[in-house]
C-alpha cells in the first residue's frame, strides 16, 4: 500500500466518520433549550398541593389574578421552560399556580 492510498482511505474513513453524524447532530439543534427537562406532571405532589394547571385560562382558584400565568412570573426562566418552584421539571408557558408571583418590573 503507498502513502497515496493510505492518506485516501484516511480520509474516506473520516468522511464516512462525519457524513453519519450528521442527521444526529442536525436533530440535536433542532430541539427546544427546554427538551431536557420534562414537562410538570399535574400528578406531581407538590403540583398539586400548589394547584399546577397547564392552563391557566381554566383556572378557578380564588388566589388567581386575571392575567397571570407562568409566562409572567418571577420564577419562569423563559429560555429553558424551567421554574424555580419546580427545578426538575418544565411548565407551560401558558400555566399557572397558586405560587406565581409578578415579575419585577
Ligand atoms: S411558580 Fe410561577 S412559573 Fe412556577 S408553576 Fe407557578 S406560576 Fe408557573
Amino acid at each position: 500500500m503507498t502513502d497515496h492510498d493510505a492518506t485516501r482511505r484516511r480520509f474516506l474513513i473520516q468522511a464516512t466518520v462525519a457524513a453519519s453524524a450528521l442527521p444526529l447532530l442536525a436533530k440535536m439543534a433542532m430541539q427546544p433549550a427546554h427538551a431536557a427537562l420534562p414537562m410538570l406532571p399535574l400528578d406531581n405532589a407538590q403540583a398539586k398541593a400548589l394547584n399546577y394547571a397547564e392552563d391557566a385560562a381554566t383556572v378557578k382558584n380564588p388566589m388567581f389574578k386575571a392575567g397571570s400565568s407562568c409566562a409572567n412570573c418571577q420564577f419562569f426562566t423563559a429560555d429553558t421552560g424551567a421554574c424555580a418552584i419546580f427545578p426538575t421539571f418544565g411548565v407551560n408557558p401558558k400555566g399557572w399556580c397558586s405560587g406565581w408571583a409578578a415579575k419585577p418590573a
